[in-house]
């Protein structure tokens, strides 16, 4: 059996979702004539209370829009040191935006607005113009770490008294709001721009979209057609989007379910020295040996990973781990 956990971004579309992407009915969406395309950019902007959305090819370009749209050169944003802005999106923000990153020790990936206020540059030319605040929910490497809405509105407050635009990197949001309880509805009276990835646990092939208000939108459009984001027919995309939408938001608890699994059986093992709370559906855990090496006897039975340190592994679950497999991995783990 093979049971890959390297990330969920490694699901192919279900029946259900290619039967909706091969009926779908398209147009050309850089002249804005893409009505499946249209219709995602209204459902997803609906759903978080946001008036407007673009529809783009990944989450890293929804966060580089994001931050053009809400800088200027010179500028200066603030976010966790695991942002994935940060970290994972190739220096992009100084390479787009012409931005300097003041990084945050946050638990997890978690900041506070206390931690944020003395991070914030005065006005003096000295300094760079302190005028972004990025958050992550979920944290990926915080292991899938969640904000509850409370904890974002003291940040959302802050930002507001402050006029620091916020944006949140919601690659991973649905996850956070299984976890939570909170309603994607309340989101968009909280941040300025939000990116909420199609690729990840909702299982679509490709896609993310950037919400925000219609100007914000309007100028995104510019800023995605000068990286080279404009596609076509699209539409074949968003509607395996609006498919992920409408049928895997609700079984995310069940990934969940199978992170929970997992992470309790490896905490039983003598190889495995800690295992970070599992809150969604990453597990991170430490080896008391060399990963790497721990990785290819996992990888000998089939389970694939990832690591994330010399002595630490990722395990993320999602839509193709299947009950079954989840059993086999449980099965297997002693031996390794
Ligand atoms: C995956 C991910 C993104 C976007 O990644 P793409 O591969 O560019 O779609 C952004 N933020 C976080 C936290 C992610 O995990």
């Amino acid at each position: 059996m093979t049971v890959d956990l390297r990330s969920d971004t490694v699901t192919k579309p279900t029946p259900g979702m290619l039967e909706a992407m091969w009926s779908a009915k398209v147009g050309d969406d850089v002249f804005g004539e893409d009505e499946t395309v249209n219709a995602l950019e209204q459902k997803a902007a609906e759903m978080f209370g946001m008036e407007a959305a673009i529809f783009c090819p990944s989450g890293t370009m929804t966060n580089q829009i994001a931050i053009k749209c809400f800088t200027n050169p010179l500028d200066e944003l603030i976010a966790d040191q695991t942002a994935h802005v940060y970290r994972y999106e190739g220096g992009g923000i100084a390479f787009n935006s012409a931005v300097s990153t003041r990084l945050l020790n946050g638990y997890r990936g978690i900041i506070t607005a206390e931690m944020i206020e003395p991070e914030i540059n005065s006005q003096n030319i000295h300094y760079p113009n302190t005028s972004l605040v990025v958050l992550e929910n979920t944290v990926n490497k915080g292991g899938g770490s969640c904000y509850t809405l409370d904890q974002i509105k003291p940040i959302a407050q802050l930002c507001h008294d402050r006029d620091l635009k916020l944006h949140l990197d919601g690659a991973r949001i649905f996850n956070a709001l299984a976890h939570t309880g909170d309603k994607a509805s309340d989101y968009g009276k909280y941040f300025n721009g939000i990116s909420v990835c199609l690729s990840k646990g909702l299982g679509a092939p490709v896609g993310s979209v950037f919400l925000a208000d219609k100007k914000t939108i309007a100028y995104a459009r510019r800023i995605r057609k000068v990286l080279g984001g404009g596609m076509r027919q699209a539409g074949f995309l968003a509607a395996a989007a609006i498919y992920a939408l409408d049928h895997h938001v609700e079984r995310l608890k069940i990934d969940h379910k199978h992170a929970q699994i997992i992470g309790e059986e490896l905490s039983k093992q003598s190889w495995v020295t800690n295992v970070v709370p599992v809150e969604t559906n990453i597990v991170l855990f430490d080896t008391a040996a060399p990963a790497e090496g721990i990785l290819a006897k996992l990888e000998a039975k089939g389970i694939k990973a990832n690591t994330t340190d010399t002595h630490r592994i990722r395990f993320v679950t999602h839509l193709d781990v299947h009950p079954d497999q989840v059993e086999y991995v449980i099965s297997q783990l002693a031996g390794i």
